[in-house]
């Protein structure tokens, strides 16, 4: 397979409402889409949103190393997606971002060349045992702004099918956020209920958390100390919590996961292709998680579009079991470039939205055009 062409288009879409996090304000998906034209005229699609705090990559340099790599990946036969990872690693290190946008729009290529869905393809490299049949992924959905505010959203989401919830927690005093999750807790009793401080607390604060009562009825607590933190603190903190840890910003792919899980640091882990670099890395990662009993969260940054949650979805329904919920983040946009966006039915993403070949949606050419980013324009090769 051959690259004719490619186009790049730097996107703002704007949120429907700001999102609060312990380190940033969001209130713009700034996301990056790539469209690659093979040989035979198939067009596939890759998408990858800027995460500074993650992984360190903005607008300018996740497009600076995207055009790079599009200008290399123009000379490579790209034949197995097996080795897509290793041709890009091979022009340029570093850039998980960039390389998941490249590797998603190949994938696309790939598997529509072969009238196969990505999501079934992944399941094809499946060496292990059986896989369970899912037709429906639960949606975790993220609740914050003012208490009264995250209270409404929390009673209106969980009538709407709901079941899977994300608090997000370190921006406020210690004290105030157990008060707001033991008030949450209380609403949305029986169902899977977590926290992220995205790595705001410190290791004491962190103890004190877990240990709180008004924390008790939590399924688990992602990312409540520093990605920097040493593994002993992780452990630590796992070995004394009685909630279950998950990680996020410290997992950037399947070496760190063997890592945390010898030091017996984690229950479970979120992943995100653009840590680990791209599909293939969080397919793999997703099975070391399943193959020793850790949960798996799967998440698209705040936020990405359809494009970048069928493709993060496909990991899902490929390795059949998503006990922590799929935060699906294109729910928080004002639009979408999709003529059919992923769509929340009862609280979960269904299969049947994902049957087509390729990646499953297809983004309108004429919508993406709209969402180019002010001051940035589309870059062609
Ligand atoms: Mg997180």
């Amino acid at each position: 397979m051959k690259i004719n062409q490619a186009t790049i288009f730097p996107l703002s879409i704007p949120l429907i409402e700001p999102i609060k996090m312990a380190k940033e304000l969001i209130v713009d998906a700034k996301t990056v889409l790539l469209c690659l034209t093979d040989e035979e005229g198939r067009q596939g699609w890759g998408e990858a949103s800027v995460a500074p705090l993650m992984t360190g990559e903005t607008l300018d340099s996740l497009l600076a190393s995207l055009k790079y790599l599009v200008e290399k990946a123009r000379s490579i036969e790209w034949s197995d997606p097996n080795l897509f990872a290793k041709s890009s690693d091979a022009v340029l290190y570093g850039n998980p971002s960039a390389k998941s946008c490249l590797e998603m729009a190949l994938l696309d290529l790939y598997t529509q060349k072969h009238s196969i869905s990505l999501w079934k393809y992944l399941r094809s490299l499946n060496t292990g045992a059986v896989l369970t049949e899912l037709t429906e992924i639960p949606l975790l959905r993220m609740i914050g702004g003012a208490p009264e505010k995250e209270m409404a959203d929390a009673k209106s989401f969980r009538e709407a099918g709901f079941k899977h919830w994300k608090i997000k927690i370190g921006s406020l005093s210690l004290e105030e956020d157990l008060r707001r999750v033991q008030l949450l807790s209380d609403l949305l009793e029986g169902d899977i209920i977590s926290v992220d401080a995205n790595g705001a607390m410190s290791l004491d604060d962190a103890l004190h958390f877990c240990i709180s009562p008004q924390a008790r009825k939590l399924s688990f607590a992602e990312q409540l100390i520093s990605a920097d933190s040493s593994v002993n603190d992780f452990a630590l903190l796992k070995a004394r919590s009685p909630i279950a840890i998950g990680l996020d910003e410290s997992i950037h792919g399947s070496a760190e996961i063997m890592e945390l899980m010898k030091a017996n640091a984690l229950n479970g882990a979120s992943l995100k292709l653009i840590k680990t670099g791209g599909v293939m890395e969080a397919w793999s990662c997703a099975q070391i998680l399943r193959k020793n009993n850790l949960q798996l969260n799967l998440a698209c940054k705040v936020a990405e579009t359809s494009l970048s949650g069928a493709a993060t979805a496909s990991i899902g329904f490929a390795v059949g079991d998503v006990p922590w919920g799929f935060s699906m983040s294109n729910q928080y946009l004002r639009f979408d470039i999709c003529d059919q966006p992923l769509t929340a039915q009862r609280g979960h993403l269904y299969l049947a939205q994902l049957n087509a070949t390729g990646v499953g949606v297809t983004p309108n050419m004429d919508r993406v055009k709209d969402a180019v980013a002010q001051g940035y324009s589309i870059i062609q090769y």
